[in-house]
């Protein structure tokens, strides 16, 4: 069951929003909204003299013979590029990567969402490949705040109807992108490592581990749109960055954006490990086949040489040789050096979703039948502590 103003039965007499108990109903370009404060309480109903406030089934819009039809409104990607003081987060370039890629799939336009932040950083959306930014300059925007984000991405979803709309796995996106799906009835699939297009039926294939990370599995929104996915930052490559690409930036209003909450402070925690790893070109990694925590100087040795950061699998950390703050995987970081070098890693599901991206991967292991082999670039079959000394050696020889 919803509760809807029909649009072209109200007058903007604006008599619902003093009746409604839980601010649900707003004005916005003269008509009564109502917005995901909704409770259902239905004391409006009998308020509007023009009865264009009604109750509808759920997916009352969405009976089978209108379906496809309604289905097939939906039209073109989006890309939820969040910005932190006034600056686009890396990973929404990513997600434009993958989104330009479904986008030419689907024969359709590429859009980023901008919310806070100025025109030069909207301009840098289309230069990494979005045909249009739908930019939002309220300074209500300038601090993350869930309510008025979900408020605003909810209403122009429901204006523009995109069929696909990515967001960070972000702390930001983690937030306020389930509020956006649940405002409007559809799906979410959180932290995708992989988004495909249905040749069949144009469907986002949303790909994440399930089950620990013991399968893969292929999540289709098929009967909703829009289809919401996020995915961690680091997991997708960038696009190409074309200079003087053009395209265009649509001016939204914050009009009847509120907040029931301020963001009185941020403050930033300090974890120089994390920005390390995750801005570190190259990493050297370790496993239990390390043996020991002395391991770890070692590969601290060698990642000093290549002046990278050190990384860790689940398996060294919760043997206690390392801290948490280095754990690359499903329930660590996901890294995407240029060169990821493996040390006594077996190359578990758990651990590769977190470091498979990584442009060059070496991987050091006795084993020579262990799966790290598998999506290695380069394998060394060896114990670490006789391959990794003569590899600090070497190095060093080199850089004199
Ligand atoms: P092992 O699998 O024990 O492998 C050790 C490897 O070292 C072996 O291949 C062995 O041949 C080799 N070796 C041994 N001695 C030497 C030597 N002297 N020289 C060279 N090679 C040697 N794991 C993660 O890493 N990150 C995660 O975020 C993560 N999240 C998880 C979440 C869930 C829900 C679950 C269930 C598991 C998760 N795991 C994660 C754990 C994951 O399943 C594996 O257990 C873990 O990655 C194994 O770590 P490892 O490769 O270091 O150890």
């Amino acid at each position: 069951m919803r509760i809807v103003v029909k649009i072209e039965k109200c007058t903007g007499c604006g008599q619902c929003i003093d009746s409604c108990p839980f601010t649900a109903i707003i004005m916005h370009e003269g008509k009564a909204f109502i917005n995901e404060y909704c409770q259902f309480c239905k004391t409006c109903l009998n308020v509007c003299p023009e009865g264009a406030i009604v109750e509808i089934l759920e997916d009352e819009d969405l009976q089978p013979s209108s379906f496809s039809t309604q289905l097939s409104a939906y039209k073109g990607v989006w890309v939820f590029a969040e910005q932190r003081e006034g600056v686009v987060a890396s990973v929404a370039y990513e997600l434009l990567g993958v989104g330009k890629r479904l986008a030419d799939e689907l024969r359709t336009e590429l859009s980023a969402i901008l919310f806070g932040a100025d025109d030069v950083q909207a301009k840098e959306l289309i230069k990494w490949g979005a045909d249009r930014v739908y930019h939002c300059k309220d300074t209500i925007f300038d601090k993350f705040n869930d309510e008025p984000y979900a408020m605003l991405l909810t209403r122009i979803i429901n204006n523009y109807k995109p069929e696909i709309v990515l967001a960070g796995a972000t702390p930001i996106g983690r937030s306020f992108i389930p509020r956006v799906a649940a405002s409007l009835k559809t799906g979410l699939t959180a932290d995708c490592t992989a988004l495909e297009i249905d040749k069949d039926s144009g469907n986002l294939l949303q790909i994440r581990p399930a089950f620990g990370g013991n399968i893969m599995a292929t999540i289709l929104c098929p009967n909703h749109r829009p289809q919401i996915a996020t995915v961690r930052p680091r997991v997708m490559k960038r696009g190409e960055y074309i200079a003087d690409r053009n395209g265009e930036i649509i001016s939204i209003s914050a009009d009847n954006i509120t907040s029931r909450t301020k963001v009185i402070e941020t403050v930033k925690e300090v974890s120089e490990c994390m920005v390390n790893l995750q801005e570190a070109e190259v990493i050297v990694a370790g496993g239990r086949g390390l043996g020991r925590s002395e391991g770890f100087k070692m590969l601290e040795e060698l990642a000093e040489v290549l002046g990278g950061a050190v990384g860790a699998s689940r398996a060294a950390v919760d043997e206690g040789w390392i801290s948490y703050s280095h754990q690359v995987g499903q329930t660590g970081k996901t890294v995407c050096p240029k060169i990821y070098i493996a040390c006594g890693i077996s190359g578990a599901v758990q651990h590769l979703v977190g470091m498979q991206s990584s442009d060059i991967i070496i991987a050091i292991n006795k084993n020579p039948e262990a799966p790290i082999f598998n999506i290695a670039t380069y394998g060394i079959v060896g114990d670490v502590y006789e391959v990794v000394p003569l590899l600090i050696k070497k190095l060093r020889e080199i850089k004199g």
